[in-house]
């Protein structure tokens, strides 16, 4: 994640100023405000701004004219209630911006979340950095078998090593051929007198998924729980995951007791279909249970006895 001279003095001056408020504040994000948190080879995520916090979501759920928090106890039993039984406006209160380095093929997964605030670095107006994205050892699996949208065993030996070259040197090549089309000198003049350059915005197109982007993403608590719930579960992809784990830790920091009624109700909770709790009640009540007759079909029968530890 290698940041420029500038690029850390400016982040030093904006931690070095702060300024009297009386807005809600949370110490323990205060404490990382604007410092990148490393995520991947060369991305990462920077908590730039927030608004509200655990007291926030109490205050808004009992309309109040003050603060609207009672003892901590309380105020957790609230937020919990409120996170059961899904009465998410409250949790819509506290919002949160984040600047976050990211390869172009997270970027589009993770831009489908539709209920955010967005502005993408512009390639068009700017020229991207010589930066891309290559999978750890450990994260260079082959194709699930059993799984489309998966991954299978970790590639070994040659096979790593020639996969590792070829994202490697594609890559290479993909962005000397960007700077060759776009011709930059110096001081804005072609490098190569004999011809203009070509146009930031059609030289990008050369470059490939996992040269990295850069976004401001603001959105609310909920919002972002929903898009952790969905991008932090195993079944997403690895490196969208490793940016969402950063992201929970961050709201762990910013709203703790909303933190641990998150895992509780929705990241480590599971929903069970109507026939799944039949076959709980059978299993209860000491029946054995097999797949053919639980009315689940073999997949939803593998979830819910891996939900069930059996
Ligand atoms: C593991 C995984 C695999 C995926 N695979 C694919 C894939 O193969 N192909 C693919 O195209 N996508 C895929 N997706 C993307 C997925 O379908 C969603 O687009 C993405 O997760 C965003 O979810 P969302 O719409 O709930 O989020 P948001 O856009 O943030 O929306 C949040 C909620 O707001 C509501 N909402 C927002 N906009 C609308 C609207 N226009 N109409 C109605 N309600 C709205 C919905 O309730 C929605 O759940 C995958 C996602 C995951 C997590």
């Amino acid at each position: 994640m290698p940041l420029t001279d500038e690029q850390r003095q400016e982040i030093a001056a904006e931690r070095a100023d702060t300024r009297p408020t009386r807005r809600a504040t949370v110490p323990a994000l205060e404490d990382i405000l604007y410092e990148p948190l490393p995520v991947l080879d060369h991305g990462f995520v920077r908590v730039i701004d927030y608004m509200g916090d655990d007291g926030a979501i109490v205050q808004a759920a009992r309309v109040s004219y003050g603060k609207g928090t009672r003892r901590v106890s309380e105020d957790r039993g609230l937020i919990q209630y409120l996170m059961r039984h899904r009465h998410t406006t409250p949790f819509e209160m506290c919002e949160i911006k984040y600047h976050v380095k990211l390869p172009i093929f997270v970027a589009r997964q993770w831009i489908r979340h539709r209920t955010a605030n967005v502005n993408e670095y512009s390639a068009r107006y700017s020229i991207l950095d010589n930066e891309f994205y290559i999978p750890a050892p450990e994260h260079l699996a082959a194709q699930a078998t059993t799984n489309r949208q998966g991954r299978g065993a970790v590639l070994e030996g040659e096979a790593a090593q020639r996969v590792l070259d070829l994202l490697r040197e594609d890559s290479e090549r993909a962005y000397a051929g960007y700077v060759e089309m776009l011709n930059p000198g110096e001081a804005g003049q072609p490098r190569d007198a004999s011809w203009p350059g070509l146009a930031r915005e059609l030289a990008r197109m050369n470059l490939s998924l996992n040269f990295y982007t850069q976004w401001y993403w603001k959105t609310d608590l909920h919002n972002l729980m929903h898009f952790l719930t969905l991008r932090a579960d195993p079944h997403a992809q690895y490196e969208i995951r490793a940016y969402a784990d950063v992201m929970i830790d961050t709201l762990r920091r910013w709203v703790p007791l909303a933190h641990a009624a998150f895992l509780e109700y929705r990241m480590n909770a599971a929903s069970i279909s109507a026939s799944g709790i039949k076959v709980i009640r059978r299993l209860l009540a000491g029946e054995t249970v097999e797949q053919k007759d639980s009315g689940l079909s073999p997949r939803e029968w593998r979830e819910l006895m891996a939900v069930l530890e059996r």
